[in-house]
């Protein structure tokens, strides 16, 4: 699967904003639906106390008139100032009156409708049953505003669970977020800049150590995509930087022309190796090898030619050394070739051999050379037979190759210290 982290990152926004949408859109519609069908109730319950008001007054009206008209001293002016209160009560109450609650075909509903008429007789048996019947609508009226705020307040409880679950459900939503990005993006990311510091600070070791991190922290199966692509380019640039740094310390320990070990390396490698065989009491031999006159071959066929011969020469001398041999140039056609843990003889069979070799190797117009082949002249040394230290290590070994030279080249020539150059004389 392809990992292209602003894409990523896009389809992760898309969907946080369609998920923050819908949340927000719910959380409107159920509001909405709460004021709305609160306003309602509140409504009923406004309208309910009004009938309610209106029938507890008609009531009371109704009832002192029907004690009135239980008086034994009833007079014809009582009756006719009954009858008058009777039609004003109506009157009054005839608003109320067209409510769904009047029982059609109740005594109150016919009462009503006789002031339509314009009677108004009333008897104590219709107004008794009428203060039944106003009885019973109040008691439903009752009913209805008991039930209209019993409703008002299950809705509060249910929006109020459904304000608490929102509010539960985005906290553990950022929770979740937040737990994820510490994991997957804070906690790597972290240790990626822990690894960044302190590859500020040692370069070639905590590559290595930052390439190992940056694997450690890809081989996560969830790290945020982000996090993977900084964390690839990381790995990627110490990947880099280490392909780079092996170069450069070929380079650093390489001739250029002849591949093998430069004179640094080889100076540092005798140095070690001598102050190693001083403490363990080892053998270290050193050969000076130099091509014999080479000046000759360069004068006549050119500098290019002679540079395959140094090329060529350098490749025998790799071949004939083990690997804990340290084939160098020392300078110019000169080459030095450190033996450790070799005595003077067995480095003296080495070099015989590898004279030998140079000796039957045919190069290009070698046939023109004084000898009439190209060839090498040796001097060997040993620490500690020959030298105390390593400077006197080259110096002794080059004094053997000058013999060497001197006795007419293409030989190998071992150091022999002057006296017992003189005991043998
Ligand atoms: P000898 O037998 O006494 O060593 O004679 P020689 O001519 O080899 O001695 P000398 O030291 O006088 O000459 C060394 C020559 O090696 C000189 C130079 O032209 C040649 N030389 C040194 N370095 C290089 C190199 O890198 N490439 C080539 N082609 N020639 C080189
Ligand atoms: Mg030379
Ligand atoms: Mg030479």
């Amino acid at each position: 699967m392809a990992h292209d982290p602003e894409s990523m990152a896009k389809v992760s926004l898309r969907w946080a904003f369609a998920a923050g949408t819908v949340i927000l859109l719910l959380a409107i519609a159920v509001t909405a639906w709460f004021g709305v069908y609160q306003s309602s109730q509140l409504r009923t319950i406004d309208e309910e106390q009004a009938f309610y008001k209106d029938l507890v007054q008609c009531r009371v009206a109704l009832a002192s008139l029907d004690e009135r008209l239980t008086r034994p001293d009833l007079t014809p002016a009582d009756s006719s100032d009954i009858e008058a209160r009777l039609v004003l009560e109506r009157a009054r109450f005839s608003e109320s009156g067209r409510r769904e609650a009047i029982r059609k075909g109740g005594q109150v509903e016919s009462w009503l409708a006789e002031g339509k008429s314009g009677r108004a007789k009333v008897s104590r048996e219709s107004i008794g049953l009428m203060l039944i019947e106003l009885d019973t609508m109040i008691l439903g009226s009752t009913r209805k505003i008991a039930d209209s705020s019993s409703s008002i307040v299950s809705a509060l409880h249910l929006f109020m669970v459904f304000i608490g679950t929102l509010l539960l459900t985005i906290m553990f939503a950022t929770g979740r977020l937040l737990l994820s990005n510490y994991r997957h993006l804070l906690v790597p990311l972290n240790q990626l800049a822990l690894r960044l510091t302190q590859l500020n600070r040692n370069i070639p070791e905590s590559v290595h150590e930052t390439a190992e991190a940056t694997s450690t922290i890809l081989s996560d199966p969830d790290p945020s995509p982000e996090l993977r692509y900084v964390t690839e380019s990381v790995a990627g640039l110490c990947r880099e930087i280490e392909e780079k740094n092996k170069k450069l310390d070929e380079l650093y320990i390489r001739d250029e022309k002849t591949c093998l070990y430069n004179y640094r390396h080889f100076k540092e490698h005798l140095i070690i190796d001598v102050e190693r065989a001083k403490r363990f009491g080892d053998f270290i031999s050193l050969a000076m090898v130099d091509i014999d006159h080479f000046k000759q071959y360069n004068d006549a066929y050119g500098h290019i030619a002679g540079d395959k011969v140094l090329e060529r020469m350098a490749a025998i001398i790799r071949e004939q050394c083990r690997v804990t041999d340290i084939p160098s140039r020392f300078g110019g056609e000169e080459f030095a070739i450190l033996f450790p843990k070799t005595d003077r003889y067995m480095s003296f069979e080495i070099a015989e051999r590898l004279r030998q070799i140079i000796e039957a190797e045919p190069f290009d117009h070698e046939h023109r050379q004084p000898e009439g082949q190209l060839t090498v002249s040796i001097g060997l040394a040993t620490w500690p037979d020959d030298a105390a230290d390593w400077y006197s290590l080259i110096n002794n070994a080059d004094h053997a190759l000058y013999q060497a030279k001197e006795q007419g080249r293409n030989r190998v020539i071992a150091f022999i210290r002057e006296e017992e150059d003189a005991q043998e004389k």
